[in-house]
């Protein structure tokens, strides 16, 4: 049997999202995409209302989600402001390999803090030369006696310059490739860090997204998650978890565009009628109400197999790549309905255009996303390695 009705605490819980979406997140979403300022009175409302720690289980202080429940949570605070969305829901980025690879002590020394007052995380894993391709990371982690010394930076790293704690990628074993990963917890307080620059941005502007550099940064080797030589795993067992929330986004973002690109045909009126009756924009509207159904059910089959704990990689790139190319086109097709106006920043179309782009880009370029999905369609080819 199959059931695509939500439980009584999903609705309550698509509900509030969609309120505190409504009422908090929209009206600020041109103010701070304009300032390029972080939202910090959005945020203490967010963490209030309990989205900066919802996927961190009940036992550590956290909102206990589900992957499920993520994803539709995820859905309605991108449809509200996709730029709010990703600076809380790059905590949840950074906790999952707290959650997937750190002990029972790790989990609650790291992550408890997160439920007693606001506080950001960054998930560290990018480099200038080591973005796709996350084995060529050229941060250092070795071992001293008792401790790690980190060198190296990260870019594009988002909350990189505000969070408090820093979940950090680095090779313990030069060499190695993606075998000498490793991946520690740095608190910011550690001597050593220092943030560089804070990027400017197209879109996702209520988003801080940071440079930073490790300089002799000494952590115990408590903070090791797993053993040495797991960062490559960890990476992507990450991502095969969060990925379905992105797609779930794009959703969001799409969901937006096609809902002012409705209630903007009806009210245009060129040639003497609203533009919604003429055909070429009826049907540009049913293709993006399609996209949005068939996204949504990507992104919920996902977040469904990652529930069960049933492998999900797949799915979760799908989702996350079928997710935000709709969010794409659903954005730019509703700039297109709207004509010059939506060319206009008093819209807040053009926005969706530029949010839904970064969706394509982060967690994994959909480029990527594809590599993964075919390697698993195709599966092995004889005669080559
Ligand atoms: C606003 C923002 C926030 C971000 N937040 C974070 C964060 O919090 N933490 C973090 O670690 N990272 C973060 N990132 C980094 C992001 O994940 C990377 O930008 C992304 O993975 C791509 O890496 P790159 O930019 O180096 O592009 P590259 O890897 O250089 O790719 C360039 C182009 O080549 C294509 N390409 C590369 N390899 C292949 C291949 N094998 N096959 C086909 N095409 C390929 C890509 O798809 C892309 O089109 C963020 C990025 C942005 C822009």
């Amino acid at each position: 049997m199959i059931d695509f009705s939500l439980t009584e605490d999903q609705l309550a819980l698509q509900q509030m999202a969609h309120e505190f979406a409504e009422k908090e997140m929209r009206p600020k979403a041109a103010e701070y995409d304009r300032g390029h300022d972080f939202p910090e009175e959005v945020m203490k409302k967010a963490f209030a209302a309990g989205f900066l720690n919802c996927t961190v289980p009940t036992e550590y202080g956290g909102g206990g989600l589900g992957d499920l429940d993520t994803v539709i949570v995820s859905e309605e605070l991108a449809w509200g402001c996709a730029g709010m969305y990703t600076t809380m829901m790059a905590n949840s980025l950074a906790f999952t390999p707290i959650l997937l690879f750190g002990s029972e002590e790790q989990k609650k020394r790291f992550l408890t803090p997160f439920a007693r007052e606001m506080a950001f995380a960054s998930y560290c894993l990018t480099e200038r030369e080591a973005g796709s391709d996350t084995s060529a990371i050229r941060t250092t982690a070795k071992k001293a006696g008792s401790e790690y010394v980190i060198n190296g930076s990260k870019c594009f790293i988002t909350n990189g310059g505000v969070a408090r704690l820093y979940v950090v990628f680095a090779n313990s074993a030069p060499g190695k490739g993606a075998r000498g990963l490793s991946v520690f917890v740095v608190p910011r307080e550690t001597p050593g860090i220092t943030v560089g620059k804070v990027e400017d941005k197209m879109g996702h502007r209520a988003s801080n997204t940071a440079e930073l550099f490790f300089e002799d940064v000494r952590v115990p080797a408590e903070n090791l998650l797993g053993r040495e030589g797991l960062g490559f795993l960890a990476a992507m067992k990450t991502f095969d978890k969060t990925r379905a929330a992105v797609g779930a986004a794009g959703v969001g973002v799409a969901r937006a565009a096609l809902e002012y690109a409705v209630e903007y045909a009806k009210t245009r009126v060129q040639f003497g009628k609203p533009i919604a009756t003429f055909q070429a924009t009826a049907f540009k509207l049913a293709e993006m109400a399609m996209e949005v159904e068939a996204a949504r059910l990507l992104v919920w089959r996902a977040a469904w197999l990652i529930d069960q704990g049933r492998p999900s990689g797949q799915y979760s790139a799908m989702a996350k790549c079928y997710g935000s190319d709709i969010a794409m086109k659903a954005s730019l097709e509703a700039l297109q309905i709207f004509g010059g106006y939506g060319y206009m920043k008093d819209y807040p179309v053009e926005k969706l255009v530029r949010d839904a782009k970064l969706l394509q880009i982060y967690e994994g370029t959909n480029e990527i996303q594809r590599l993964v999905i075919s390697r698993e369609v195709i599966g092995p080819i004889k005669g080559s390695r």
